[in-house]
């Protein structure tokens, strides 16, 4: 049976496949299956990378890599071009003299949202889990015991044929579902 840790991760998938996400690279901002993590850091390898695990991922600004500049994060946000810009760009690059601003403040809303997305998985979707592992048991033995109840009043009262058929068909449900 799958636990509630199985779970909350199942909930954020991999952004660079469709498994559930162990891993977080913080630099990026990017979910990462454990597979994923060599294939990212190879990815942008001129870039550094702090991967953790997945709930201990830390909100912070994913700095992009400049397209000029290669190894060089974008820190700040040209407002003539609409676009990230690294250091270099704006002091002597394609952006020199562009009123730039801190990339901050252009990422605040998203920032938001991921921080609301930790706390639903720590204070909501956790515990609703962990409760839903025992009620799940519970439902499970009443279906049986409800199951066999069903299966002795039906051979009471029905006739050979049928008997046969539901003492087969019932036993069959039994060994495979619960
Ligand atoms: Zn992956
Ligand atoms: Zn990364
Ligand atoms: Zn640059
Ligand atoms: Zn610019």
């Amino acid at each position: 049976m799958a636990t509630s840790e199985n779970w909350a991760q199942d909930v954020i998938t991999c952004d660079l496949c469709v498994k559930p996400s162990q891993q977080f690279c913080n630099s990026c901002q990017v979910s990462l299956c454990n597979v994923c993590v060599h294939k990212h850091r190879e990815e942008f390898q001129s870039l550094s990378h702090d991967v953790v695990p997945f709930l201990h991922r830390k909100i912070q600004l994913a700095l992009p890599e400049c397209r000029e500049h290669p190894g060089h994060r974008c820190e700040a946000h040209c407002n003539n071009c609409n676009q990230p810009a690294c250091i270099k760009c704006i002091l002597s690059g394609p952006h020199k003299g562009h009123a730039a601003e801190e990339l901050s403040k252009t990422h605040e809303s998203k920032v938001q949202k991921i921080i609301k997305e930790t706390q639903l998985i720590t204070t909501k979707i956790i515990p609703n889990y962990q409760k839903k592992d025992v009620e799940i048991e519970t439902t499970m033995s009443e279906a049986k015991l409800n199951m066999i109840t069903l299966k002795k009043k039906m051979l009471d009262s029905s006739n050979c044929g049928i008997k046969k058929l539901i003492t087969s068909l019932i036993g069959w449900t039994l060994s495979v579902n619960l």
